[in-house]
């Protein structure tokens, strides 16, 4: 072997294998840094793997260092997003080719982003960050509607949603802001109540691919998005390429994701370029530091006659390669819609849809059991398909055709019940600077005077101060009609006006009924702390077990229950409160 190369996988990264293959046939080991060890990722195909909790940056530098120096990394590699920043500090650390880190940082904040446009002269779409949903409207209200609203980090369009008017505005800037605390979208240095409002550019949608190489873009190709993107959701659908336009249209695109990777100074690696027109004028939507996204990464096989991966690898490596061009005939993909929410119980269709002539991959990113969650909560695509052809409307016509083949067999979404054991919690006790107490000795009308305004702080902060007031108060009386068991202030813990969590006892299990942490305390570890407090409480009192109540809707909140040991227990739907 030559060396080894290091994969950074966060959650939206696709089809693992197709960088590992290419890394084996270029005669490197492979090292995974993932959150998880990802579904599709073959274990022969990785000489190590690590897992990684990709928002404690320091600790993945230092674990890269660790492994750098007993043997040498020659790359590393980002495919997603939120793995995007982590690759450049790793390359910076290690002296390897990559993205730079400001330029890293600038393709995943989109006000980063937008500065670095405005400031090299390229055309976007008007702009304000919002402090909060009366600047919106305000911004609005000076620079005309329709507008669009979306999160300052996100991604896939999860979040981002079209308002025509003022009545609109408000409710997709509240939904917004639901969106990005139950999905624990990166927020950076600001707070959920801030947000990126837009004017909207009515028009043809178009994305430019590309690779840097020392700084010098290259295109790979133009895609049409031939299927209307109007909102109020911009769920992805089809990609055709070559673009149907004149060749002048097509290098203003071009040309305007060159200047675009230029200005964000983007050095060595892939580049994911969105460009709109509204009548003759180009505007840069924004620039992705990596490859189109999900498997439709997979196009380029089509695209280019040949696999992009070794391509890239061998930019992270920085040998100087003679960089693929656009083949002849067709190419596109298409991420599979998404109907409604459920539970998926199965996918049906895909030996019809890969017969459909012209399909060359029908990949599925989903599994039974999955909540399937429409647009835009959703950030992740249930599936994604190729198509070849002679002509762009032979490779439409066959993506449309096997993605109405493809149906998912959805069971209604219902709350979860897990659970863990709680011995080992016994001594435990929380960290004195987070102040948490119980509510003994309280009346219980007391306890929820006292509880009431940080439900509505954490759980409804979205809502005007009297909306969220009444709205935490009619959560708070359907908590005590929930139980039949012990619902005493004795189970409630509050941390000091930054976070509460409320239980009642029954048989032996301590029930967590409702958590919060005031937004501008999120991950400073007093969630932790209170549900560890709570498993404390329990088992001084005799219970051997606690249970939670998970909403699948909320991804955020599954994701620290299994971090703190949680399982699904059996399944109890229709239980669930509806904070
Ligand atoms: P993300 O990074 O989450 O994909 P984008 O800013 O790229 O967010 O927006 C996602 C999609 O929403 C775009 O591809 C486009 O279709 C639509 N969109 C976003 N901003 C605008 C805008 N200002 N005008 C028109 N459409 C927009």
């Amino acid at each position: 072997m030559k060396g080894q190369i290091l994969f950074v996988f966060g959650s939206q990264a696709c089809v693992p294998d197709d960088g590992l293959v290419a890394a084996r046939q270029l005669g490197y080991e492979t090292i995974v840094f993932g959150a998880k060890v990802m579904c599709g990722m073959s274990q022969d195909l990785v000489d190590r793997f690590e897992r990684v909790d990709l928002t404690q940056i320091d600790r993945v530098i230092g674990l890269a260092r660790r492994v750098h120096a007993v043997e040498p990394v020659h790359g590393v590699v980002a495919y997603d997003d939120q793995a995007v920043p982590v690759a450049a500090r790793v390359a910076e650390a290690l002296g390897l080719p990559g993205h730079p880190v400001a330029a890293a940082d600038a393709a995943r904040d989109k006000v980063l982003m937008k500065h670095r446009f405005l400031a090299a002269g390229i055309p976007i779409a008007p702009l304000g960050l919002a402090k909060d949903e009366e600047d919106a409207v305000r911004w609005a209200a000076q620079n005309g509607y329709p507008v669009v609203v979306k999160p300052v980090r996100g991604s896939a369009s999860q979040g981002v949603i079209r308002a025509d008017d003022e009545e609109a505005l408000r409710r997709a800037y509240r939904r917004l802001r639901r969106i990005v605390r139950e999905y624990g979208l990166d927020c950076g240095d600001g707070s959920d109540s801030e947000q990126l409002v837009e004017g909207y550019i009515d028009g043809d949608e178009f994305s430019v691919e590309l690779l840097v190489k020392r700084g010098v873009p290259h295109v790979l190709c133009v895609f049409e998005k031939p299927l209307p993107l109007t909102g109020p959701f911009f769920e992805e659908t089809i990609y055709v390429t070559p673009p149907r336009l004149e060749a002048v249209r097509r290098r203003a695109i071009e040309e305007l994701a060159v200047q675009g990777v230029a200005a964000l100074g983007l050095r060595d690696g892939a580049a994911h370029c969105e460009v709109r027109f509204e009548g003759e004028r180009g505007f840069v939507l924004e620039i992705g530091a990596r490859l189109i996204g999900g498997a439709c990464s997979r196009v380029f096989r089509h695209v280019l006659g040949e696999d992009i991966h070794p391509y890239v690898l061998r930019v992270a490596l920085g040998e100087d390669v003679e960089l693929p061009q656009q083949a002849r005939g067709a190419a596109g993909a298409m991420m599979i819609p998404i109907p409604e929410e459920g539970r998926l119980r199965s996918m049906e269709g895909w030996a019809e849809a890969r017969a459909v002539e012209g399909i060359e991959d029908a990949i599925v990113n989903t599994s039974p059991g999955e909540a399937i969650l429409p647009f835009p909560e959703q950030s992740c695509y249930v599936g994604f398909l190729t198509a070849h052809g002679e002509t762009v409307e032979q490779v439409e016509s066959a993506l449309s055709e096997a993605s109405g083949r493809i149906r998912l067999v959805l069971d209604p979404l219902g709350c979860e019940r897990w659970d863990r054991t709680i011995e080992d919690q016994r001594s435990y006790s929380p960290p004195s600077e987070y102040g948490i107490r119980t509510l003994a000795g309280y009346e219980m009308r007391q306890a929820e005077e006292e509880v009431l305004p940080l439900v509505a702080a954490s759980h409804y902060g979205e809502l005007p101060e009297d909306a969220g007031l009444a709205a935490a108060r009619e959560c708070l009386g359907c908590l005590d009609g929930s139980g039949g068991g012990e619902v005493s202030p004795d189970y409630w813990l509050v941390a000091q006006g930054r976070g509460f969590a409320l239980s009642w006892v029954e048989g032996g299990i301590g029930f967590l009924s409702l958590l919060g942490v005031v937004s501008d305390q999120r991950r400073s570890g007093i969630g932790e702390a209170l549900v560890r407090s709570a498993m404390g409480l329990f088992a001084q009192r005799g219970c051997t077990r606690m249970e939670v109540s998970v909403n699948p809707r909320q991804p955020g909140s599954m994701a620290f229950y299994r971090s703190l040991g949680f399982t699904a227990a059996e399944c109890h739907e229709h239980e669930c409160c509806s904070c």
